[in-house]
């Protein structure tokens, strides 16, 4: 079968490889439709690596995907060959005390699609999956959205878990997929203000056709003084959704005493840093998002809900040949891009 291969930093290459085969009866053979391009594939495009997870080239990318069942291992009950699924990339052992106390997602022994030394990506012609990582799509939902179902599930979990309901004034600093995944994940509430910033103005636009209630770019102007003048008592809860070191330090600025930061960005550097008088003055909560548990079908249920979403993030589409130039796209921030999807299906 094809694959993407990442064969060197920035290069990655069509090849001829086997193809896999069900080896357990729960297994099932996928045929990814779409495959989203994600920030962290990024990180392993440019660099190599994401903190201590560093690559052997070549190396299987992609984690982001809708599918079509291709074929069932015996002990599959809910899945038959033509099913469409949106894929929960984590796979977990169910049986270590992560796993056993409902926290799934950070197992002892988690296997990543397309994560160095974990488990195959699924820029390929087939995947093989366990039954209990497919998730069945509403009837009509294109393939195409299907493959936005991971990025809105992690904005479904950042939100669940920050406990948002009870939050009036919320920011959002970083308006990319994941960034605009919260915004989808908070809804729409009368009560609420949305604050997003970014510094890409068509990703700001994104957010305001989503729902937000104020955007700005603080390359252009003083966002803390802005969102001051707005809201004198400032934020109740911050996600950030790039990261970038001056967003976390903008968040300690934008927090009322009290509030609570979300990071669900990946940081580009190793160690971050906190001004820690205004952390502790203010007794600002810091909660670690780590992508997402159990929100596969909230996030299949903001997809069905808001098709406008699909239609603002995904800004472009490839095909598997052009896996490179999809790659450079979203490396580069080039052409108005949010998300980029490859799509298998033809
Ligand atoms: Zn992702
Ligand atoms: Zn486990």
């Amino acid at each position: 079968m094809k694959s993407v291969l990442l064969t060197g930093t920035k290069k990655l290459e069509l090849r001829e490889v086997p193809k896999p085969e069900i080896l357990h009866g729960k297994d099932v053979l996928l045929r990814p439709a779409s495959v989203g391009v994600c920030g962290s594939d990024i990180h392993y495009f440019n660099e190599g690596r994401i903190g201590d997870q560093v690559i052997t080239f070549p190396f299987s990318i992609g984690h982001e995907c809708s599918a079509v069942v291709e074929k069932t291992g015996p002990e599959v009950k809910n899945l038959k060959p033509g099913d469409r699924v949106a894929v929960e990339p984590a796979i977990s052992c169910g049986k270590c005390d992560q796993c056993l106390s409902g926290r799934r997602h950070t197992c002892r022994s988690l296997r990543f699609m397309g994560a160095p030394g974990q488990y195959d990506g699924c820029l390929s012609e087939y995947v093989i999956m366990p039954e209990e990582n497919c998730f069945l799509l509403h009837g009509d939902m294109p393939l195409l959205t299907g493959a936005l179902v991971e990025p809105l599930s992690i904005g479904a979990y950042a939100v669940k878990l920050a406990g948002s309901e009870k939050y009036k004034n919320v920011a959002i600093l970083g308006s990319g997929p994941i960034g605009l995944s919260v915004l989808l994940a908070l809804g729409k509430s009368p009560e609420r203000k949305i604050f997003v910033t970014d510094k890409l103005n068509y990703r700001l636009e994104a957010a305001r056709s989503l729902g937000a209630y104020w955007t700005g770019n603080p390359d252009e102007k003083d966002i803390i003084k802005e969102v001051g003048r707005v809201e004198p008592l400032q934020m109740d809860l911050v996600f950030e959704c790039c990261g970038k070191q001056e967003a976390l330090d903008q968040a300690l600025d934008l927090l009322k005493p009290g509030a609570k930061l979300m990071i669900v960005g990946i940081p580009e550097t190793d160690i971050i840093h906190f001004d820690v008088s205004k952390l502790r003055r203010k007794e600002i909560t810091i909660q670690n998002v780590r992508r997402q548990n159990n929100s596969i079908p909230d996030a299949i249920r903001i997809a069905g809900e808001n098709p406008r979403a699909a239609e603002m993030m995904i800004t472009h589409v490839f095909n598997l040949e052009e896996a490179q130039k999809a790659f450079e796209t979203v490396a580069g921030y080039k052409d108005g891009v949010i998300k980029a999807m490859i799509k298998l299906d033809r």
